[in-house]
């Protein structure tokens, strides 16, 4: 799950998880930096990783994380006149925004 430096903490871990159990996690992904700073093999399956995470006794998995990340939904659009379709990523007020075709009312689809 390492793909640069940066160290991501979920902040639902607070809620859904004790505190015993979010010091596991930032361990564990400790292990994951450390090693990837060294160079050494810092991923699940290495050699490396696992005798890290033995010595610090931080848990072997850190895919709870990965699940509470919200996935990136799309927020689908349509104008009720000209049924023209807008994608968008952020949700939009469909009340501010009109078709940029026909000036017609947009409507939300999914
Ligand atoms: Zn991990
Ligand atoms: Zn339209």
């Amino acid at each position: 799950m390492l793909s640069s430096h940066n160290i991501e903490i979920n902040p639902k871990h607070w809620v859904e998880h004790g505190r015993e159990e979010l010091i596991g996690i930032i361990k564990h992904e400790l292990c994951h930096y450390h090693l990837h700073l060294e160079g050494k093999g810092y991923k699940h399956r290495d050699h490396d990783f696992r005798k890290l995470l033995a010595e610090v006794g931080a848990p072997r998995f850190c895919t709870p994380i990965q699940k509470l990340r919200t996935p990136n939904t799309i927020h689908l659009y349509k104008c009720g006149t000209c049924s023209q379709k807008y994608e968008r990523k952020r949700r939009m007020d469909t009340k501010k925004y009109v078709c940029g075709k026909c000036g017609g009312k947009i409507q939300k689809v999914g």
